[in-house]
């Protein structure tokens, strides 16, 4: 059958043998054509064979407000989920510490459904947490107060306030600030710690964490046959392409996949 540059139509949702995909930190813009090239694609032909999409932060490289949905390069992604959501595919979405300033206008432009962090998922029985993964990364106690600060409904507000391209001017700073205090931060500080996961296990009641942020794809065995599976950041204008995705099976199995779609082991 030709497709016409179309998706195919999903089979029948009862049907789908996949019942979620689980993606973060494409760190979607303008600079990185290729990445977002890569995530359009997995949009029209990986994530219609799912019934559920969970979209775990940092989406975007940054989010400014949504009063910068109709920028071109915005209003394509939220387009693209658009087509997905009005296809049948329930999509979620839990903020990064990049793209937090996603909002009510967003999600309805998009079709999907804001969660908080972290939000628990029940799939034939089984408990998964889902989280971004920044607020386990307690060693970073300078980043921990500035994440407090700004997930402050008052700090949002006065922030979003402000003149978009001012608000795009002070994110730019933020960035360049923010790679100079990343490069004097040992390699264990920006990992998340073990309490901190330890503790979001205990609170959630569930035994599998799946999350992102950190950029060491993997999946961890824990004590008490808890699992901690970690997303991979996605970048396909380096020389060697990354980027992946966690699926949930209808048998309930949770499987790795790179970039092809290739399960790994
Ligand atoms: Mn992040």
């Amino acid at each position: 059958m030709t497709q016409h540059g179309k998706s195919p139509a999903p089979e029948s949702k009862g049907q789908t043998e996949t019942l979620a995909l689980f993606v973060s930190d494409i760190h979607l813009q303008e600079a990185m054509p290729r990445t977002a090239e890569a995530f359009l694609g997995f949009l029209r032909h990986r994530a219609p064979h799912a019934q559920e999409l969970y979209l775990l932060g940092d989406l975007f490289e940054y989010w400014a407000g949504d009063d910068d949905i109709p920028e071109p390069f915005n209003r394509k992604i939220v387009e693209a989920l658009r087509e997905l959501t009005t296809a049948g595919v329930a999509v979620h979405w839990i903020a990064g510490n990049r793209d937090f300033l996603v909002g009510a206008a967003f999600a309805e432009s998009a079709g999907l459904t804001l969660l908080s962090d972290p939000h628990v998922a029940t799939f034939a029985g089984k408990r998964i947490a889902l989280a971004h993964g920044d607020a386990q990364c307690t060693d970073d106690t300078g980043y921990m107060a500035f994440r407090t600060q700004v997930r402050q409904p008052a700090w949002q507000q006065g922030f979003l306030a402000m003149p978009l391209e001012k608000r795009k001017a002070i994110i730019a700073e933020m960035r360049s600030g923010s790679r100079e205090a990343q490069r004097g931060k040992s390699y264990e500080i920006m990992d998340v710690n073990a309490d901190a996961i330890d503790a979001l296990f205990a609170r959630t009641g569930a035994q599998i964490l799946i999350h992102g942020h950190t950029h060491r794809p993997a999946r961890h065995i824990l004590r008490d046959g808890r699992l901690r599976y970690v997303l991979p950041d996605w970048d396909c204008d380096a020389a060697t392409p990354r980027g992946g995705w966690i699926a949930l099976g209808r048998d309930g199995a949770i499987t790795r996949h790179g970039l092809d779609g290739e399960e790994i082991a």
